[in-house]
């Protein structure tokens, strides 16, 4: 009965057919009482998850999100639809507070979204107290859990002022990105039970990864657009500086290119928000302050100008683009020294050393990434422990390069005994000058000269050897541990290797690509 209510709300408001994956299960949990966690890819449709059962149940809905811009366009898009919605955040005057409590105390909304925040007002708490609640949604629910990417303290607070409302209603919480970790944090905070999450797997078919490794980086951007002039785009890059850097090259190209970082004034950024949105420009560069919650559906393509700090950014950003189910391209472009970057950024954090070890390990994730020769989306999907696809997508640039493979296993071998000789104490740069035959002092102090792996790989420069390792690691047949001086170790699949059970299959010219993807701006 109440499904059929949902199927009529999901045509008759939003004018769609059917629902997509997941979407109907959350919708039975959530109106049947159920607290529930959706995990689905960003542009799954997870809002509607939240607004049918919204829309079904009577009462009235209370949706926590932590981005004002955010909230302001989902409350335009539901008045839109003549829904009766509203939003509570910094940005009233205190007559706007006012005028909007007085509603929604009259039970006129059936949407309010409110910032976090909020919930430190006692008005909010009263109003809400005072009247018949629908359910409560957590938007981008990550942001409960330290573990998450985007931690605010904020959201986690609310937890307790919400178990002490006498008329709590139904619970649904929302995210894209949920680690296993995160993932438990939001279940236990917010008491939803095991049976009741909602994972739809993170595939994005339309979309293909790739990875561009050792040519200039300005010129791959320029010759790319060139191709697809009117198409809409989001570059992303790592600093303010490299923003307004790529930005001014676009527009003295002759782009229509916006850009969007957190130095520019609000005005500034609204209206570069706004000019890309309405496709009057089709460009817009921009740091990772850019993004979350945009809902423009034809983003072609996003470029990463530089290494993002974990595959959990990575794959929000990247999933910016498509989000209409049209084929769209999500490209890294990576150059050796953006590592610095990163590890500069997380050891100046004001993190404690425990979440600084546990970011390297993530950052590590990510560099795997741009070394592994296996499918990028497989290599994604893996990471959040969906593995669910059977097949690789055969459209990234490892898969559409996979006809190309040498194989370099007697290669590896070399590489791993030279590793056990040295104890499994030492990082890829030893290692490689151990392999070349380097007459350096570190070698010689530990006497490494002398190991029957000294200089076995001299026909490589020592650049070929340590990416060499490198793939090694993102391949797991090393590891390196989380350290920040990472150690290599060899794995299990490193015992397979040696003993010829396992083999090694690298792309052609690969030594020749790796030496080169060294730095270039
Ligand atoms: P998310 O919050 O998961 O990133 P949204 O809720 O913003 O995604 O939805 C992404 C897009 O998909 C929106 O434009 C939305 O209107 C559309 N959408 C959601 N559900 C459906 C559906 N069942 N059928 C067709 N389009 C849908």
């Amino acid at each position: 009965m109440i499904m059929e209510k949902a199927q009529h709300i999901l045509e008759e408001y939003f004018g769609f057919p059917s629902f997509r994956p997941g979407q109907q299960a959350v919708i039975e949990y959530v109106t049947s009482q159920k607290n529930a966690l959706a995990i689905m890819p960003t542009g799954g449709g997870k809002s509607l998850c939240y607004q049918i059962p919204g829309l079904a149940l009577e009462g009235t809905a209370i949706v926590v999100s932590p981005l004002i811009s955010l909230m302001k366009d989902q409350v335009d898009a539901l008045s839109s639809l003549g829904i009766p919605a509203t939003y509570i955040n910094s940005t009233l005057s205190s007559e706007e507070f006012q005028d909007r409590m007085q509603q929604l105390r009259a039970g006129r909304y059936k949407f309010v979204y409110a910032a976090p925040e909020r919930f430190e007002s006692p008005t909010f708490i009263e109003s809400i107290k005072s009247i018949n609640l629908s359910l409560v949604a957590f938007d981008e629910a990550h942001c409960i859990s330290q573990w998450g990417h985007d931690f605010r303290p904020s959201y986690r607070s609310i937890v307790p002022t919400l178990a002490k409302l006498p008329n709590l209603p139904v619970i649904v919480a929302l995210t894209a990105t949920a680690t296993d970790e995160v993932n438990y944090d939001i279940r236990r905070l917010l008491n939803i039970e095991d049976d009741h999450v909602i994972n739809t797997g993170f595939a994005r078919d339309n979309l293909s990864f790739h990875i561009v490794k050792g040519s200039s980086k300005r010129d791959f951007v320029l010759d790319y657009l060139k191709e697809r002039p009117a198409e809409s785009g989001i570059i992303y890059t790592s600093t303010r500086k490299q923003t307004d850097t790529v930005h001014q090259l676009l527009v003295s190209k002759g782009y229509a290119a916006a850009k969007y970082h957190a130095g520019l004034s609000e005005q500034d950024r609204k209206q570069a928000q706004n000019a890309f949105i309405q496709d009057e420009k089709t460009i817009i560069v921009a740091t990772n302050a850019f993004g979350m919650g945009i809902d423009k559906s034809n983003v072609r393509y996003v470029i990463h100008y530089a290494l993002p700090m974990n595959i959990e950014s990575y794959y929000q950003e990247a999933g910016r683009a498509g989000r209409d189910g049209e084929p769209s391209d999500c490209i890294l472009l990576f150059s050796g020294q953006d590592i610095q970057l990163q590890k500069f950024l997380i050891e100046q954090s004001l993190m404690d050393e425990e979440k600084k070890t546990k970011e390297y390990k993530k950052l590590q994730a990510m560099i795997n990434y741009c070394h592994t020769h296996s499918c990028l989306q497989t290599y994604i999907l893996h990471y959040f422990n969906d593995y669910s696809a059977v097949e690789d997508c055969g459209k990234c640039s490892n898969c559409l390069n996979s006809d190309n493979r040498e194989d370099m296993t007697r290669e590896a071998q070399m590489v791993l005994s030279c590793i056990k000789r040295m104890d499994e104490r030492f990082g890829a740069g030893l290692t490689a000058k151990v392999l070349k035959g380097s007459r350096d002092k570190k070698v010689k102090d530990f006497q490494f000269d002398q190991l029957s792996t000294y200089g076995l790989m001299s026909q490589y420069t020592e650049k070929e050897l340590t990416n060499f390792i490198h793939f090694l690691v993102a391949e797991n047949i090393l590891s390196t541990g989380d350290d920040r001086y990472p150690i290599l170790k060899l794995t299990k699949h490193a015992k397979e290797v040696l003993q010829g059970r396992k083999q090694v299959w690298v792309q052609t010219g690969f030594a020749r690509s790796t030496a080169a993807a060294d730095y270039h701006e």
